[in-house]
């Protein structure tokens, strides 16, 4: 599934901008600066391809890029800027509603959280958000690199109580680390048995 190229398809601000919905996709979701972009990377085995994502007028788009003929991996947008304006924040929530309500062939989302923070409000919100779309999300722990293992242990735990609370959420975590390669073969694996 991963031998595939991926390559940037397209930046979509409006739900008239989605691609036809003729192969099934997952979307990644988390906070600005969790490390989403260097998954992407990681899992597609780029160096660059999602950071075409984060350049300026980019992040509030919906990013897709293509993996092979049969996948689409979906970039949404980063949360949690704490400078952003209302309106802006106000028009992709909307998008955003829209998108995880309406896509047929979104199998599954990866929520990214930050191994160092565990779980946050506003990752919080964006779960409410897939439970009510019923879109089956997944929790990524990213940067586990950087956290000791003692400490490990106590971010585990606030995870899976969080996860408790969300009927859609798949209870099996994906620790990973782009910058070590940890997890990244587990998470292709995910993707590529999902149907
Ligand atoms: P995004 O805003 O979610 O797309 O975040 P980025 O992918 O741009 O990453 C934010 C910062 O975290 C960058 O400085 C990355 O180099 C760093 N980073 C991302 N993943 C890892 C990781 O697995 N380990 C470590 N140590 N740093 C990481």
């Amino acid at each position: 599934l991963f031998a595939g190229q991926s390559e940037f398809l397209k930046g979509v601000v409006a739900m008239s901008g989605l691609p036809a919905a003729d192969r099934m996709e997952v979307c990644f979701a988390g906070r600005s600066n969790v490390g989403k972009s260097t998954l992407i990377n990681a899992l597609t085995g780029t160096k660059a391809l999602a950071r075409a994502s984060n350049t300026p007028g980019r992040t509030q788009e919906i990013n897709y890029f293509t993996q092979g003929p049969d996948l689409y991996l979906v970039d949404l947008p980063g949360y949690g800027y704490a400078n952003a304006p209302l309106s802006v924040v106000e028009k992709w929530q909307r998008l955003l509603k829209q998108y995880l309500g309406g896509r047929s062939t979104l199998r599954r989302a990866f929520v990214l959280v930050d191994a160092r923070h565990g779980v946050k409000a506003v990752d919080e919100e964006i779960m409410g958000l897939l439970d009510r779309s019923a879109v089956t999300f997944q929790c990524v722990l990213t940067k586990v690199d950087k956290v000791k293992e003692k400490d490990l242990d106590r971010v585990l735990d606030q995870v899976r109580r969080a996860l408790g609370r969300h009927p859609a959420a798949y209870p099996e975590l994906v620790l990973t680390s782009s910058e070590k390669g940890d997890g990244i073969a587990t998470l292709r694996s995910i993707i590529a048995t999902l149907e």
